[in-house]
């Protein structure tokens, strides 16, 4: 649409413009024929004067010379010149343009030559020639100035208006002369016309001579100004003749002669003024030729332009598709999405026109923006403040609220979020260590057993505790044993490996917990590195110490929790402590299975023995003076007649009872017991000389009940003192030594005696004997069974005996060969089965009375038939 609309503007001005083209050069064309009219109409004039002087000149009965000489122009006599001028003129004007045909002007000529015509006729005829041609001339000149104002060029219609006022002011001027020389020549009837003739064109001549000497057109207005010396004598002169002799015929030679240099004058101003047309019309031609190439090269612009504006036309709607209508596409396509919420979108192009980058960078920003508060939005739903997003500033009255208001809670979320890593570190650490607490411990625990019972590989938990530390503490002070325990924690942390679990269980119990272990081997060699680096010395305040541990390892099962896994550890540890300071204890179940009977059998025991024992019963054995074989004691040995259970060996439950005070109570219940048999048995005469042993545990030697439980038994018993052996194992005598000899000694004083048990098992030496304040030394069952390997050995024995003064007694004989080697080495006492075994005391009271009364005061009695 605004492609045609260019194209029929554009059209149209080069339409305009050739068309002024053509009217220029046709005005051009116009003025040069408006030339050769003018000049016909001077040649029509000059011939006319030419004849009507030599005819006027001859009336007044004057010669061509003396006309001449008077006007001061040449007079030729001959027309022939000036026909043929006036013929060349003719023929120059196209027939068409032509005022009169040649024909006329050939007939005039015939009719002068003829002298059939006045010379009154002829000037008329002239006259008529002259008008006709003034007449063309008027309606050229009008033609021409019609199509300059049509034209519309000011400077080409003062061009043709200078041609029209140079035209006329050359025809003023011929008249003016015309009606001069009718004055000069004819006078009489002529004059008043021929006056007012002058007169009006007079005036006419001066409107114009004012037009034509302001001309703008340059070259008219210079040939005008260069005729004006000329124009003004004629002009004088007409004044000088009009002013002073109006009404009169010039008569007389020297008004002739005047009359005849002012008609000169005119003629020659005649004959310049006639250049003047030409002139004019060259000034119109070249202004319309000039007009006319401005029109054209106008046309060749608007052309130029029209197809510049079309191809114009075309690139800006290609252009306008390209970078207005696509961008405008895309970024109503970004809108739309925008507007369905997808905020993920590519940033657009800055490219086209300045109005789409504007607003696609402003699309952008808006997106952009958009989401940011999206991103803002969901770190804030998230609480999640240390995105990037949070930090990114938001432009505009909204960024500004948010990020306040983000500001604000994310630092109160943060501060709940620290506050609450404090509290749940301080819940599940150790303040002092900083090492896992027990509640963290227990949860790794659960956690690492739930991935074991899947992958199969067992878990290592170790139970450590350090030894002694109790005592430290108090040693030291509090504040030296936390350091120390800070610098067992961190070793222990060394210690273990990559990804173990070191945590603070108790006072000064740890936890290691240890997943992927190879198996009990490596658990134990783990533990036993903890261990060695915790058993560095660590020196505090130049202070050195000395912090062992002892450990017990379990490896886990895949039935177990974490409660029974650390009560299994616990259970190591408990037994590690009682074996050895820094040891390591790994937990088994045939292990625990004993120490499970051992701890129920301990409790029955307590039980029993707290409701008096009645389970409780003694069987005694013999011990017979080796030479004589006279009964010289009896050794009373417990039983215990457990409910559903049976008799019960001492074995089997004394040992138990020496873990704990209980064994006092048994030795108490057995010395009582045993006295008290005694005193019974007292009444039989076998019995009188015969003493009752009394095994006495070394635990309860040492206990400050001791020698009042022996007492109290006396007491009860009314036994006399010398008649009690008490049996005290050598590891018991020589294990506290001190506090032992001074119960020993003390229970001495009373007369009691005392023997030492299992001697030889101790590892004591015979030089420690020496130091023993004791009655007898009893060989172990052990030696008596080598016999006669340790022949030797057993001989030494005897000797110290011999040397200190004490008896020797030889338990566990089983042979009479075994008798016989210990008789021939000097042991003064035998007990064994190879004599008699242990017997309820009915059995040994008919035991003692059947030897009585075989009358045998030694050798075998008659039930030993089964050993
Ligand atoms: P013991 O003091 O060495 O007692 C001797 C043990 O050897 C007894 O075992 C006895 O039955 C056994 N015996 C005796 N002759 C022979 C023999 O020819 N061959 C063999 N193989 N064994 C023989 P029993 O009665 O089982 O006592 C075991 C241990 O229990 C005793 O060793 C003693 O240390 C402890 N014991 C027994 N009764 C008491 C008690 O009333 N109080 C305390 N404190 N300990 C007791
Ligand atoms: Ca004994
Ligand atoms: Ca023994």
């Amino acid at each position: 649409m605004p492609l045609l609309l260019v194209t029929a503007v554009v059209s149209r001005l080069v339409t305009d413009r050739q068309d002024i083209v053509h009217a220029t050069t046709a005005l051009a064309d116009q003025a040069m024929a408006l030339t050769d009219l003018a000049v016909l109409r001077t040649r029509v004039f000059e011939e006319r004067r030419q004849y009507e002087t030599v005819a006027q000149s001859a009336s007044l009965g004057l010669s061509p010379d003396a006309v001449s000489s008077l006007i001061g122009m040449e007079v030729v006599a001959d027309p022939g010149p000036a026909r043929a001028a006036t013929d060349a003129a003719l023929a120059a004007v196209p027939p068409a343009d032509r005022p009169f045909p040649p024909g006329v002007l050939r007939s005039l000529r015939a009719d002068i030559d003829a002298s059939s015509v006045s010379l009154e006729d002829v000037s008329t005829r002239f006259s008529a020639l002259e008008s006709g041609t003034v007449a063309s001339l008027d309606g050229a000149i009008s033609a021409l100035s019609d199509r300059a104002v049509e034209i519309g060029d000011v400077r080409l219609e003062r061009a043709v208006d200078a041609m029209a006022d140079s035209v006329a002011v050359a025809s003023q001027r011929g008249h003016q002369i015309q009606s001069l020389a009718a004055l000069w020549f004819l006078g009489g009837d002529s004059i008043v016309p021929a006056m007012a003739d002058l007169a009006q064109t007079a005036e006419l001549y001066r409107r114009t001579a004012t037009r034509l000497s302001s001309s703008s057109v340059v070259p008219v207005a210079e040939a005008w100004r260069t005729n004006q010396a000329t124009g003004a004598d004629f002009d004088a002169a007409i004044a000088v003749e009009l002013g002073g002799r109006l009404g009169e015929a010039p008569r007389d030679p020297a008004d002739l002669r005047a009359l005849g240099r002012v008609l000169g004058s005119g003629l020659r101003h005649y004959e310049q003024l006639s250049a003047l047309p030409e002139i004019a019309a060259t000034a119109v031609s070249d202004r319309a030729v000039a007009r006319g190439d401005e029109a054209r090269a106008q046309a060749e612009r608007a052309t130029a332009a029209a197809v510049a504006s079309v191809v114009f036309a075309l690139a800006a709607a290609l252009w306008f598709g390209r970078s207005i209508a696509r961008p405008l596409r895309t970024l109503t396509e970004q809108i739309r999405r925008v507007g369905d919420g997808d905020l993920a979108l590519e940033p657009l192009p800055l490219t086209g026109p300045p109005e789409i980058r504007v607003a696609s960078a402003a699309f952008n920003d808006v997106a952009a923006n958009l989401g940011l508060l999206e991103q803002k939005a969901l770190a804030l739903a998230e609480a999640d403040f240390a995105r990037p997003a949070v930090d990114a500033p938001l432009p505009g009255r909204l960024g500004d609220a948010l990020s306040a208001s983000m500001h604000v809670l994310s630092s109160s979320i943060l501060e709940r979020q620290q506050l609450q890593e404090r509290l749940q570190h301080q819940a599940t650490h150790d303040a002092l260590t900083g090492l896992a607490n027990r509640r963290s411990a227990i949860e790794t625990l659960t956690a690492a057993l739930a991935r074991s019972s899947r992958s199969g590989d067992p878990i290592a938990l170790s139970f450590l505790d350090l030894d002694d530390f109790k005592a430290t503490n108090d040693s030291s002070g509090h504040s030296v044993g936390d350091q120390l325990l800070q610098v067992v924690a961190e070793r222990m942390v060394a210690a273990a490996r990559q990804g173990d679990l070191v945590a603070r269980f108790g006072g000064d119990e740890f936890v290691l917990i240890a997943e992927r272990v190879g198996g009990a081997a490596d658990a134990m060699a783990l533990v036993r590195r903890v261990l060695d680096s915790i058993s560095l010395p660590i020196t505090l305040d130049g202070r050195q110490h000395h912090i062992r541990a002892s450990a017990g390892v379990v490896l886990s099962q895949p039935s177990d929790d974490a409660m029974t896994l650390l009560a299994k550890a616990d259970q190591a540890v408990y037994r590690s402590k009682r074996r050895a300071p820094s040891a390591v204890e790994l937990y088994d179940e045939t292990l625990q299975q004993a120490l499970r009977h051992h701890s129920e059998v301990e409790a029955a025991l307590k039980a029993m023995l707290a409701a008096g024992g009645q389970e409780l019963e003694l069987e005694y054995q013999p011990i017979l003076d080796a030479t004589t074989g006279e009964v010289q004691s009896l050794e009373a040995l417990v039983r215990w007649n457990r409910p559903g259970e049976g008799q019960i060996r001492p074995d089997r439950f004394i040992p138990i009872a020496e873990e704990s005070d209980l064994i006092s109570e048994l030795d108490r219940w057995v010395l009582q017991a045993a006295t008290r048999q005694l005193a019974a048995w007292s009444v039989h005469h076998e019995f009188r000389r015969v003493s009752v042993s009394v095994n006495i545990s070394g635990r309860h030697v040492t206990d400050p009940s001791f020698v009042e439980n022996v007492l109290s038994a006396l007491a009860q018993s009314s036994v006399d003192a010398h008649r009690l052996v008490l049996e005290i194992t050598e590891t018991a005598l020589v294990s506290d030594f001190p506090s032992a000899a001074a119960q020993i000694d003390a229970v001495r004083a009373l007369g009691v005696q005392v023997a030492v048990d299992d001697f030889g098992t101790g590892h004591t030496g015979l030089a420690h004997v020496r130091t023993m304040t004791v009655d007898e030394i009893k060989i172990d069952q052990t030696f008596t069974a080598e016999l006669p390997e340790v022949t030797e050995l057993v001989r030494l024995v005897m000797d110290l005996g011999r040397h200190l003064g004490v008896r020797t007694v030889a338990e566990g004989v089983e042979t009479a060969e075994q008798a016989e080697v210990l008789r021939a080495l000097g042991c003064g006492l035998l007990q064994g089965y190879l004599f008699c075994p242990a017997l309820p005391p009915k059995a040994l009271l008919h035991w003692m009375q059947g030897r009585s009364l075989a009358g045998l005061p030694s050798g075998p009695p008659a039930v030993t038939t089964r050993g």
